[in-house]
């Protein structure tokens, strides 16, 4: 297991330039340089030269991030900025009560067998066809399936046993867990093989696990339109997309609503912002959360849209609290084509 000093030479790379603060959205809503990466350097150097000490205050500032990765996107330094904070956050809070209860909690015995009464599919093969898929559903999925994906033509889905993909043990500062569900899925993924995921949190966190022998990834939107499926909708209806902070890419969704009968779509202003919700974060800081959904929901109301759809089940939870109340609704890729009717492979 790591341990902060072994990121001293990231932690030292931040130039202190200042740019993240300008794709930051807590910083965008709070102004406070400790919501954002360069401020967390600057205490995080603190401890490492011993001027500071991981405390309840700066574990404070640690849960200031929705891990939405945009500032490491945007560093000049390439600082895996989400890596660091984890790792600090396991230092402070492995030894707090509240810390072992949240990793109790999230252990095998509590989370592990919460999830396996959800599994009911597993090392199983579906459809049958040319396409060999095997199929990383995730948590939510697992809890609230959607039937849709069984329906892609000329593809083999193969599901295992996999556990979660770690991103909440890695908001939660849990390495031990991450670690132990990074190893069970690594186990079960071989280089050659072609993954498909419906969630782009667990997209990127499998991703994440490889720095070689990887194997090839791929998400629902691309598969949708790979497989050049086409859809017809009963009637009319205006969509727009908010597109999750883990998507990295969305280059399908234009050629698969190009396939879409009946569907208009508008582009809404930043569509590409957070939703704020970022589960652990949406509970630890609502008032900020709240802040940045309700630009969002603003954003999003004003295409006159039907329906927002969005490629992760967290944006989805947290879309749907943002747009309580009005006249759109939320759906997620799968649940938005299993709508329609399809028309042509
Ligand atoms: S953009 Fe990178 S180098 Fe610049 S202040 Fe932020 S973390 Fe540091
Ligand atoms: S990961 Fe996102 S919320 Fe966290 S510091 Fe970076 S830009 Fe801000």
């Amino acid at each position: 297991m790591k341990k902060l000093e072994d990121f001293a030479d990231d932690i030292s790379k931040c130039s202190k330039c200042g740019l993240c603060q300008s794709v930051c959205p807590v910083y965008k809503i709070t102004g406070n340089d400790c919501a954002v990466s360069r401020g967390k350097f600057v205490m995080l150097s603190g401890i490492l030269k011993g001027d500071l000490k991981l405390s309840k205050t700066i574990n404070k500032y640690l849960d200031l991030c929705l891990r939405c990765g945009k500032c490491s996107d945007f560093c000049p330094s390439s600082i895996d900025v989400c890596k660091i904070f984890a790792q600090a956050k396991h230092e402070y809070v492995k030894n707090t009560l509240f810390g072992k209860f949240q990793f109790f909690l999230q252990s095998e015995l509590v989370f592990g067998n919460f999830l396996k009464l959800f599994k009911r599919k597993q090392d199983k093969k579906q459809n049958g066809g040319k396409l060999r898929l095997v199929y990383f559903k995730g948590c939510v999925n697992n809890i609230f399936p959607n039937n849709f994906i069984k329906k892609i033509p000329d593809a083999e889905l193969i599901e295992k046993d996999f556990d979660c993909c770690g991103i909440p043990f890695l908001s939660s500062g849990n390495l031990q867990r991450y670690e132990l569900a990074k190893k069970r899925n690594m186990e079960l993924l071989n280089p050659e093989d072609i993954v498909l995921t419906d969630c782009a949190s667990c997209e990127s966190t499998l991703k994440s696990y490889y720095d070689d022998n990887s194997p090839n990834f791929i998400n629902l939107g691309e598969l949708v339109v790979k497989q050049n499926m086409k859809f017809r909708f009963k009637k009319t209806l205006k969509v727009t997309f908010h597109k999750p902070c883990h998507l990295k890419n969305d280059d399908f969704l234009i050629p698969l609503l190009n396939n879409c009968e009946n569907i208009d779509y508008v582009k809404s202003e930043n569509y590409d912002d957070c939703c704020g919700f970022a589960g652990e974060f949406a509970l630890k800081n609502p008032r900020i959360s709240k802040e940045i959904s309700i630009k969002k929901a603003e954003n999003i109301l004003k295409t006159n849209a039907d329906i927002v759809i969005t490629t992760c089940p967290a944006c989805v939870i947290g879309l749907k609290c943002a747009l309580r109340g009005k006249n759109i609704k939320v759906m997620s890729l799968a649940r938005f084509l299993s709508e329609a009717v399809i028309v042509s492979e």
